[in-house]
This record gives structure tokens, C-alpha cells and sequence, in this order.
């Protein structure tokens, strides 16, 4: 969950969203391409955020922020006309925005783990696909429904693609606001693991915002500029068209002239025939009729051929404008039920008429009356009259042209003229209407009193048509833009959201990564950290060690250097030979130490191989009492061992390990015991094959520190830095313990409270084993004494040993130092066994053996091996060779004894 620091952040950051809602859509209307379409709606992106930022609080925020918006842009005539319908709309297209941006937040939090840091690549592409663009849907078809309910101008023909346009606006709103807010809020968050701080993110959307906005804006001036083009072809083409149709009017007039003029005396019926025939022909005839010229002299004969025709109540009508004037009556009119009326009425008493009339004589041509309207209480039905003159045969005295006989003449509608004409072209996406000179109503218009377009275009062109000059004026209707563009301004989003959405996932792919490296570098820097403290530690422990080595070594070096030297000017045999074992002693001490070292490094590098053996149990306890009572009972402490293990208690292991560890524990527990006990106590069970034991080294010494109690496990490492200097030792005993116990299958555990007293327990589980034939070897040095000994040994002081240990079993050995004159000499001489050191100048042990192998075998001449290499893999290269046995170095007198004598004897 998202949280943001504190109060007052989280109140202006509402109010930051809410305004930036209503300015930025205010400021896109600059974009819009066509009436309702915005290429990019950037609020959809500010509103997905506020909520993902903000929480559910601030729906009702994006509720109010669209509602604002959309009342301000659609009252921009009337700022206070208030109405149910606009306050449904508006009320349901805000309701859409709250819904989509209920969702998009909602998916937001699950798929970005924190601003701008995908949980996974995969959440990337949900994030681009499914809240950039599929939950966009919500919006558009809320808002477009709520449109075509309730907004009287909605054209619903353009229904599905409003929504195209819509949802692709809204889309592209979001993709590309959203990386933008989301870098800026960042500060502000508080529970945010990562922070990109991805200015690149910002500078990579704000670029594709202005491309965005610069190639809307472009195209749509493009629009215009084509829309002009195509606006003006049209309206050359609606002029030509209804030219053309006008002059349909005028044929017509044409042909009624024409029927007449080659009869004189066409009779009523005739005239009727000939007119249905053309009123059949061209529908926007409304009436036709002859009208006669009657010379003022002739006026009572015409009236009485009036009452001829048509009985008493038709004459003439229609007082003259002045007295000489003509009179131009209608004679036949069809349809005559309809216009009975206006028979025997003198058309040249009506002054526009009468110039009409005056005109077509003139010219010869039909000319056209004003518009006139044909149902007198309607406007809807604009008509004009054409009058065509007809000359007689009879021939004027004065000017000596023809009489004029009179004037055909049809009454034309104009709506259907004009209608036939708009239908012709592509006038239906113009609005045209068609004034009177002079007149500020028009007499036509194509569009009842709609909105006036969004698109400022009219143009002007005047007509001259039969006398009477007429003004066109042409305007384009929304349709005529948006038909004209649909396929290209959708082409043109579908682009547009296509590279958005591609640079805006690798954006987000970019953020993560380079967060994940960013995590990365942080870990690793850690680690290295750590690192480095450990290999300081380390360090500093090896120092440690060092000095405490040093320590520990010189300590039994003094003992032998000084008792050497004692030993050397003593005269007395019993000091000499006090001194002597003390020398032996601190020798002997010197000899553990290095067996340690050696442990712990076989233990570390997983060398430490254990052997097996059968051994007692209760001889090690023996052993171990023998071992520490004196010096138990030296530093007045009591001593006890506890158990109550059967005499014959065989099991098989590693005694000499077991022992080890016991040596360890005892040693500890004596040296950090100043007064009290030490009791070693064996808890034992036996279970099929398996001797179960626990053995607890219980001491009231000293104690441990709750903290250190693992620290005196670890290798070189003791209670406190104090304890060497106090007690002695490097810290290695526990170490090595700890070890051996799991390799034999069982734990060392540790109980101490500090100043009271600490408790070791290891508890084990060994087979059983059985006792083995008692094999005791007597050293017999008569039996020795025969034994013909070849040593090779180089260092002349294990000279010296070997042959003082040798000579101590009355053998006088041969002594060689080095392999080769081993291998010369044995070639010569019988030898019982070869003493061979390995590690010599010009030929070592190895070879040598080698050599002398070739010749003599195994049982013929037995060769031991002398060296310090105790490992067992050194021993198996050493058999493989063929040593028959290993002693080590230091040698031990008493072993040497034994193996000497077990080949005296073989
Ligand atoms: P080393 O055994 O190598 O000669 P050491 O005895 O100091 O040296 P460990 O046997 O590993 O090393 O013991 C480590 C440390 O544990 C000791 O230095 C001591 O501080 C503490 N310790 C071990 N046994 C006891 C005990 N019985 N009572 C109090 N402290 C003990
Ligand atoms: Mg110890």
C-alpha cells in the first residue's frame, strides 16, 4: 500500500490532481481535430494516477473534476442555462471516468509493486496493455451513451467511430502521463522501496507528449487546409449544378412560348394539353398560363372573350400603374381549379412584375419575377414566375418590329429546383442557403436551425439567373470534416498509440532493469562489505593467533632451552634426569600444539579422515584419570569420574579422537577451575548394535558469557581477549572438538552460566565392538639386538636420536644420509630391516625405495618409512611404493621398540 508522508502533502496533492484535470483539458481543446474528438485526453492518465496514488478517496475527486470540465466546455454560450438533460450527461460521463480510473488504479497497485517498478517484465506489458488501453473502453462507451441519451445535437451516425476516437484519446492520455506522474510523486511516497529516480522516464514522455502534440496539431491544420480545398470545389460544383438546373426552368418557359407562338389561336383545351404535358415533364412546375397582351383600346372585347370563356364573374383585374400601360391578363391557367382566382388578372399592374415583364420583351429572353410565396401564410414554399414573351405576327408602326401577343408564363417552386440540384452534388455535407438580393432571410436553406459548424468556413457567390441576382451562401457541417478525415485521423491515433505504447514499456522495462542493476550494485557492495569486514576479522584473528603462538611456543621452548642448558652443567645424575623430563614434557607440549594446527587445517580443507578401531571405553576413562588427577588434585580441586560402564566395553571408532576431545574438555575444565570440581560423568545405553553414550564434563570454574557462548567454538577465537594471557592456549581445543564430535555422528553442546560454572556434553552413538586378541609385544633387547639396521636419515641431530634410541635397544645401526648410498649399501649388504627417512638430499625415501624395490620384495627386506607427512593419503603413496610401514616423526621410542620387535619375530 502506497502511503504518503504526511497530511498536508496528501491534501495538496488532491488538489494538484483535481486542477491539473481541468487545466490540461482545457488546454488539449486547442488539439481537438474534430467536434468531440481530443487525440490525446490527458486527464484519463491524471485521473489513473490520483487514484493510484491517493487511493479510493479520490474517485469521487475524478467525479468532480470531469463534471467541471465537461460543464465549462458546454456552456460556453450560455454560462448559467441549466438543464436536467446536461446535468444527466455530464453526471454519466463523469461516472464513466470514476469507474475506469476505479479500475486502472486498482490494477496499477497489483502489477506496479512501487512507481514505475514492474514486478516482472510480464506486469510491464499488462500494465501498457491492459490499464493503457484495454480499461480505457469504460470511459468511451459510458461517455458515448451518455451522449446519445442525452445530448439533442449527437449525431448517432458516427456512433462507433466517436468511440474509436474516444477510447484511442483516452489511451493515449494515459500511456503517456502516467511515467511522468508517477516520477514526480515519488518524493512524496513514503513506503517505497525502490525510488527510480528515472528523470529519463520523464524527459523520454514529456518528448513523446510534444511529438504527439506537434504531429495533432500539424495534421490538424493540414485538415483544414484540405477541408478548405475540398469546400471550395464543392461549391463550384453546387453553382454549376443549380446554373444548370435553372436554366431548366427557363427551357420550360421556352417551350410554353414556343406552343403558342405557332398558334395564334390556340383554344383552352390545346393550352391545357400542351401545359399538363410539360408539368408532367418537369416537377418543379407549379403552374403555367398565358398571358395576354391587351392593348388599352381592346380591353371591353377581351373582357367580354373572358365571359365567353369562363362565364360572367372572370374580367379583367388589376388596375393599370398608368394609363397607357398594356394590360397583361391571364387568359388560360392550369391547373384552373386552384388558380381560378387569379384569372383575368393584369400581371402588368404589379410593379416588379411589370419591370419583369418589360425586361423579357425587351431581351427576348424569359425573365424571372422576386420569390414569391406560393401559400401566403407559409414561408415554406418560395416560388418564382418566368415570363416568356410571345410575339404576334401583327407588326408595330412605330418601331416596326412585332407585336408582343403576350407572355408564357410558369410558376416555378423553387425548393424542389434548387433540392434536385443540392441532390446532385455533394451539397448534402454543405449547409446552402439562397437569398433575394438585398434580403437578410433566405428564401432556401438545406438545414432547419442547427448548431453552426465547429469549423469556421463560408463562402459567398452570387447568381445572376432570368433578371434576378441571387446570393449563395455555402457553409460545411461537422460531417463534411469528420467524413472527410475519419480514415486518416484514425490511422493517425492508431500510429500514434502504436509507438507510444512501444517506447512507453520499453521505458518501463528500461526503469526496471536498470533498478534491478541498481539493487544489484547494492547487494554486491554489501556483500563486499561484509566481505571485507570478515577478511578483517580474519585477519586480525590471524594476528591474534600469531602472537598467541608465538607465545605458546616460546613458553616450552624456554622450558627445553633452559633445562638444556641446566642439564649441561649439572653434575648431579638425579637433576640431570628431573631436567630431562621437564624437557621432554615441554617437547611434548610443543608436539600438541602442532597436532592441532595440523587438525583444524585437515578439519577446514575436509581432509580429517577417521579410523576405526575396537577400544574400550572404560580404558579411555581410566586413561583420562590417570591423566588429570594429578594435576587435579595439584590445584585442589576435586576429581571424579562417574560411571557405570560394564569392565569389557568394546565399541569400535576412533579412540584416539574420542580421547582427544575428552583431553580437551578435561584440560578446559581443570585450567579455568581455580577452586571446587571437576567431574566427568558417562551416561550409557545399549541399543541393538549400538552403544549409546553421553559424557558430560562438568566443571565449577569460571563459566561463559552468554554472548561468547558460540564464540568459543569458532576456531582461534577465546572467552575474551584476556583469557590467553591468564590461561594460556589459542583457542583451537573447542574448534577441533566441536568437529570431530559430528564426525563421528554426534553433537558437543554447551551449558555455562558466568561465575558459576560450565558443563560439556557430547553424546555419541558408536557400534559395538569386540575385544581383540591380546597381542601385548615385549621388548625383548636380546632378541633386538640381532636386528642388522640400515638408517637413511640426513639431518645429523635425528642421527643422533635414531641411533641413541637404537643403541637403547643394543642394535648398532648402519647410518647412511642420503637415498642413494641406501640403495648402493643395500645392494652389498644383508640388512634385517631399512630405517628410511623420505624428505633427503640427492635421492629421497621414495625413490630409493623404488629402487631397492626392483630387487627386493616386500618380505625379504622390510622398509619403514620415518616422516612427518601424517596424512593418510602421504601414508597411502608410501605403501603403494612399498614401505611396508609408517612411523611418524617425532618418533616415539616405546612404538619403535614395538616394530622392531614384531619383525624380529616375524
Ligand atoms: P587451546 O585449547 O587451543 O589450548 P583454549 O583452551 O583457550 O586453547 P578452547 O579449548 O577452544 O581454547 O576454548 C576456547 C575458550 O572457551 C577458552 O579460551 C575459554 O575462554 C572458554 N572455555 C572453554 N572451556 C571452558 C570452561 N570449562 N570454563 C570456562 N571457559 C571455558
Ligand atoms: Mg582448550
Amino acid at each position: 500500500m502506497l502511503t504518503l508522508q504526511s497530511r498536508w502533502q496528501k491534501a495538496t496533492l488532491y488538489l494538484l490532481f483535481l486542477v491539473a484535470y481541468v487545466v490540461s483539458g482545457h488546454a488539449l481543446l486547442f488539439f481537438t481535430v474534430q467536434s468531440q474528438v481530443l487525440p490525446i485526453w490527458l486527464p484519463a492518465g491524471i485521473a489513473l494516477t490520483g487514484t493510484y496514488v491517493c487511493g479510493l478517496r479520490f474517485l469521487p475527486g475524478v467525479f468532480l473534476a470531469s463534471a467541471i470540465f465537461n460543464w465549462s466546455v458546454s456552456q460556453t454560450g450560455a454560462l448559467l442555462a441549466f438543464s436536467w438533460l446536461k446535468v444527466a450527461e455530464i453526471s454519466l460521463i463523469a461516472t464513466g471516468a470514476m469507474l475506469q480510473a476505479l479500475v486502472g488504479g486498482l490494477l496499477l497497485r497489483n502489477w506496479l509493486g512501487n512507481p514505475l517498478f514492474p514486478k516482472s517484465r510480464i506486469h510491464a506489458f499488462y500494465v501498457i496493455g491492459i490499464v493503457g488501453i484495454v480499461v480505457n473502453l469504460i470511459s468511451s462507451n459510458v461517455g458515448v451513451a451518455s451522449l446519445s441519451l442525452f445530448n439533442p445535437h449527437y449525431s448517432p451516425e458516427n456512433h462507433w467511430t466517436n468511440m474509436l476516437f474516444w477510447w484511442l484519446g483516452d489511451s493515449l492520455g494515459v500511456i503517456l502521463i502516467t511515467p511522468i506522474i508517477m516520477v514526480l510523486v515519488q518524493p512524496w511516497l513514503k513506503n517505497v522501496a525502490h525510488k527510480p529516480r528515472s528523470w529519463s522516464a520523464v524527459i523520454g514522455s514529456m518528448a513523446l507528449i510534444c511529438s504527439v502534440a506537434a504531429t495533432t496539431y500539424m495534421y490538424t491544420k493540414n485538415n483544414q487546409h484540405n477541408a478548405t480545398q475540398v469546400a471550395d470545389r464543392e461549391a463550384q460544383v453546387v453553382e454549376t449544378i443549380l446554373h444548370r438546373h435553372l436554366g431548366r426552368t427557363l427551357l420550360a418557359a421556352y417551350d410554353l412560348s414556343a406552343v403558342i407562338y405557332q398558334d395564334p389561336h390556340l383554344t383552352l383545351p390545346e393550352f391545357k394539353l400542351a401545359a399538363a404535358k410539360l408539368r408532367r415533364q418537369h416537377p418543379f412546375i407549379k403552374a403555367l398560363s398565358w398571358n395576354v397582351a391587351v392593348a388599352p383600346a381592346d380591353v371591353d372585347a377581351f373582357n367580354k372573350r373572358l365571359q365567353s370563356l369562363y362565364g360572367n364573374d372572370v374580367a379583367i383585374k388589376g388596375a393599370p400603374l398608368s394609363e397607357n400601360d398594356p394590360r397583361v391578363v391571364v387568359t388560360y391557367i392550369l391547373p384552373e381549379a386552384d388558380n381560378r382566382n387569379a384569372l383575368g388578372f393584369n400581371v402588368y399592374s404589379r410593379p416588379d412584375r411589370k419591370s419583369a415583364l418589360i425586361a423579357a420583351e425587351l431581351s427576348n429572353t424569359p425573365q424571372a419575377s422576386g420569390i414569391l410565396q406560393l401559400v401566403q401564410s407559409s414561408n415554406d414554399q418560395p416560388a418564382y414566375l418566368l415570363f416568356a414573351p410571345v410575339y404576334s405576327s401583327k407588326i408595330d408602326t412605330k418601331t416596326g418590329n412585332h407585336q408582343i401577343g403576350g407572355f408564357a408564363t410558369i410558376v416555378v417552386d423553387a425548393k424542389t429546383i434548387v433540392e434536385e440540384a443540392i441532390t446532385q452534388s455533394n451539397a448534402q455535407m454543405l449547409n446552402v442557403a439562397l437569398y433575394e438580393s438585398g434580403k437578410t432571410l433566405p428564401f432556401y436553406q438545406n438545414r432547419g436551425s442547427e448548431q453552426p459548424s465547429s469549423y469556421p468556413y463560408t463562402r459567398e457567390r452570387t447568381l445572376y439567373f432570368a433578371g434576378q441576382t441571387w446570393r449563395m451562401e455555402l457553409s460545411l457541417r461537422d460531417e463534411f470534416i469528420s467524413n472527410l478525415n475519419h480514415q486518416q485521423t484514425l490511422m493517425l491515433m492508431i500510429l500514434q498509440i502504436s509507438i507510444c505504447s512501444l517506447l512507453s514499456l520499453l521505458i518501463l522495462l528500461f526503469v526496471r532493469q536498470s533498478e534491478a542493476l541498481n539493487h544489484l550494485v547494492e547487494v554486491k557492495t554489501l556483500s563486499l562489505a561484509k566481505a571485507k569486514r570478515e577478511s578483517d576479522e580474519a585477519n586480525q584473528a590471524k594476528s591474534r593467533f600469531l602472537a598467541n603462538m608465538s607465545h605458546e611456543i616460546r613458553t616450552p621452548l624456554n622450558a627445553v632451552i633452559g633445562f638444556a642448558s641446566l642439564a649441561k652443567i649439572t653434575k648431579s645424575s638425579d637433576e640431570l634426569h628431573t631436567y630431562i623430563e621437564r624437557i621432554g614434557l615441554a617437547a611434548k607440549t610443543l608436539l600438541n600444539l602442532v597436532n592441532d594446527i595440523l587438525d583444524i587445517s585437515k578439519i577446514e580443507s575436509n581432509k580429517l579422515v577417521l579410523e576405526e578401531h575396537d577400544f574400550n571405553l572404560s580404558d579411555v576413562l581410566l586413561r583420562l584419570d590417570s591423566m588429570f588427577a594429578t594435576a587435579a588434585q595439584e590445584k585442589g580441586l576435586t576429581w571424579r569420574i562417574e560411571h557405570s560402564l560394564p569392565n569389557d566395553c568394546w565399541l569400535r571408532g576412533d579412540v584416539l579422537r574420542l580421547e582427544q576431545v575428552l583431553i580437551n574438555l578435561c584440560s578446559n575444565a581443570i585450567k579455568f577451575t581455580s577452586r571446587g570440581k571437576v567431574v566427568v560423568s558417562v551416561q550409557h545405553k545399549i541399543e541393538k548394535r549400538y552403544f549409546k553414550f553421553a559424557i558430560s564434563v562438568a566443571d565449577t570454574g569460571i563459566g561463559i558469557e552468554p554472548s561468547k557462548l558460540e564464540v568459543v567454538f569458532a576456531p582461534f577465537s577465546q572467552a575474551d581477549s584476556s583469557t590467553s594471557r591468564k590461561f594460556g592456549g589459542t583457542g583451537l581445543g573447542l574448534a577441533i572438538s566441536r568437529d570431530l564430535c559430528r564426525l563421528m555422528g554426534g553433537e558437543l553442546k554447551i551449558n555455562s552460566e558466568f561465575g558459576v560454572g560450565t558443563t560439556f556434553n557430547l553424546e555419541l552413538k558408536l557400534p559395538v565392538g569386540k575385544a581383540p586378541a591380546t597381542q601385548v609385544v615385549n621388548i625383548d633387547n636380546q632378541v633386538l639386538s640381532k636386528l642388522h639396521i640400515l638408517v637413511a636419515e640426513d639431518n645429523p641431530v635425528n642421527q643422533v636420536v635414531i641411533k641413541a634410541m637404537l643403541n637403547s635397544f643394543n642394535i648398532e645401526p648402519t647410518i647412511v644420509e642420503n637415498g642413494q648410498l641406501a640403495v648402493n649399501l643395500v645392494a652389498l649388504e644383508h640388512f634385517d630391516v631399512v630405517l628410511m627417512d623420505c624428505q633427503m638430499p640427492v635421492m629421497d625415501g621414495y625413490q630409493a625405495t623404488a629402487l631397492i624395490r626392483e630387487q627386493k620384495s616386500k618380505s625379504t627386506l622390510p622398509i619403514v618409512a620415518l616422516t612427518a607427512d601424517v596424512m593418510p593419503e602421504h601414508k597411502a603413496h608410501a605403501e603403494a611404493i612399498g614401505f611396508n610401514f609408517h612411523l611418524a616423526k617425532p618418533l616415539d621410542r616405546d612404538k619403535l621398540g614395538e616394530l622392531l620387535m614384531r619383525l624380529a619375530t616375524s
